[in-house]
C-alpha cells in the first residue's frame, strides 16, 4: 500500500478469490466452475463479425439480451438488468441500499463478498449465525431495519430454503430490500423470480458463471420490479455504462436459447453430486446436504487445512475457508465424473496417510 491511499481503504480486508493456477495442472474443484463447455451456440456466435464489431461500444442498455432474459424468466424488460458478473449486481445493491452507515444483514457463513462490500461501502454489516447444522435460521431475518442478503442455496454450505420461508421474510420486512443471491439455483432449487410481481422489496441476483459455464466472460443479472432496476442502473451509469461487454451480450443470448443443453448440464451435476456425497458418507466423511454444485465436507480427525493440503499435494484443488466456523471443512466443487473419481481416490489416500 502507498502512503497516498484513503485511510478507510487501508483498513479494508479485500475478498480473496479462489486460486486460478497457471503452472501445474490440477483437478480444479475450488471455484465452482462448470466442467462442461458453454452452450454450443456460444462458440458459433463469437465469429469474425462479432470480433469486427468490437471496435464499437456495446449497447449500454443490453436491449437484445434484456429481451431474451425477460422472455426466458417471464418478466418484462424493465425488470431485468444485466451486469458484469453478479458480483457487480451485488455491489450495486449494497451501494443503493446499505451504503453510508445503513444496516445490512447476512448469514455468518456465506459468500465472502457480502462482508467485503459492507465494509467497502461503509455499511453496518451484521452476520446472523447459521444453526449448528449450518442452516439459515430464516426467522432470524424477520423485522430487520436494513437490507437482508443471503445466497439460496447458501454458499459454501449448499443449504436451500423454500419459497414459503422466503415469502415470510419478505412479508416480515416489507420496507427493506431482500436480496436473494441465486448463484446456485439451477442445481435442484426453484428460483424466486416469479415472486417479483408480488413483492416490491424482492431483488434476485443470478450469474452465468456457474451452471452456464461463462465465468470468464463476466455476466450476471439483477431481477426485480422496475424501480429497483432503475436504482441499480443509476449506479451502473455512474460508474461504467458499458460494464456488460459486447461478447457477453451475444453469448448470454445464445446460452439462454439452448434450454436443453443447460438442463442436461445441470442434471449431470446433480447426479454426480449425489453419487459423490454417497461415496463420501461411506468413507466416514461428514457431508452437508447440498442443493448446489459443491459439497461442504469434513474428514474425521483432520482439519480443513490438512485435507486441503493433502489433496493439493495429490493434484486436486479444493477450497478451504480459514474462519472459525469453517476451519474443519473444505468445499469441493462437483466436476465431471472423472474429476470426482480422481478426487475420491486422492481423498482416500489423504485419509489413510
Ligand atoms: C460465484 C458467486 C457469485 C459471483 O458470480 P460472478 O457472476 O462470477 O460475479 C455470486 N454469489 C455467489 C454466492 C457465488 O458463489
Amino acid at each position: 500500500m502507498s502512503r497516498f491511499i484513503n485511510q478507510h481503504l487501508a483498513k479494508l480486508a479485500p475478498y480473496v478469490p479462489g486460486e486460478q493456477p497457471t503452472g501445474r495442472t490440477f483437478v480444479k474443484l475450488n471455484t465452482n466452475e462448470s466442467p462442461f463447455p458453454p452452450a454450443p451456440g456460444v462458440a458459433k456466435a463469437l465469429n469474425r463479425e462479432c470480433i469486427e464489431r468490437m471496435r464499437l461500444y456495446p449497447d449500454p442498455n443490453c436491449t437484445r439480451l434484456r429481451e431474451a432474459a425477460a422472455d426466458y424468466y417471464g418478466l418484462s424488460q424493465d425488470e431485468v438488468l444485466p451486469t458484469n458478473g453478479s458480483d457487480e449486481a451485488l455491489f450495486f445493491a449494497f451501494q443503493a441500499y446499505a451504503s453510508g452507515g445503513r444496516s445490512v444483514y447476512y448469514p455468518d457463513v456465506t459468500y465472502g463478498f457480502y462482508k467485503v462490500y459492507a465494509s467497502l461501502l461503509d455499511a453496518k454489516g451484521t452476520a446472523i449465525p447459521l444453526n449448528d447444522a449450518y442452516e439459515i435460521q430464516w426467522k432470524d431475518y424477520f423485522d430487520r431495519d436494513g437490507m437482508i442478503v443471503f445466497a439460496n442455496p447458501n454458499a459454501p454450505t449448499g443449504h436451500y430454503i423454500n419459497h414459503e420461508r422466503i415469502k415470510r421474510i419478505l412479508a416480515a420486512s416489507p420496507d427493506q430490500v431482500v436480496l436473494v443471491d441465486e448463484a446456485y439455483i439451477d442445481y435442484g432449487g426453484a428460483s424466486v423470480i416469479p415472486l417479483i410481481k408480488q413483492y416490491d422489496n424482492l431483488l434476485v441476483v443470478q450469474t452465468f458463471s456457474k451452471s452456464r459455464a461463462l465465468a470468464g466472460l463476466r455476466l450476471g443479472f439483477a431481477f426485480g420490479q422496475q424501480p429497483l432496476m432503475e436504482d441499480l442502473k443509476r449506479i451502473q451509469n455512474s460508474i461504467n455504462p458499458y460494464s456488460v461487454n459486447g461478447l457477453a451480450q451475444v453469448a448470454g443470448i445464445k446460452s439462454l436459447e439452448d434450454r436443453r443443453y443447460h438442463a442436461e448440464c445441470c442434471s449431470a451435476i446433480v447426479h454426480t453430486r449425489e453419487r459423490t456425497a454417497q461415496a463420501l458418507t461411506k468413507m466416514g466423511v461428514r457431508v452437508l446436504p447440498s442443493m448446489a454444485n459443491f459439497l461442504m465436507i469434513s474428514a474425521p480427525g483432520l482439519s480443513g487445512r490438512q485435507v486441503y493440503q493433502g489433496l493439493y499435494e495429490r493434484g486436486v484443488l479444493v477450497r478451504h475457508f480459514d474462519a472459525p466456523r469453517t476451519r474443519d471443512w473444505v468445499r469441493v466443487t462437483i466436476g465431471s465424473e472423472k474429476d470426482m473419481d480422481a478426487f475420491l481416490a486422492a481423498l482416500t489416500e489423504v485419509l489413510a496417510a
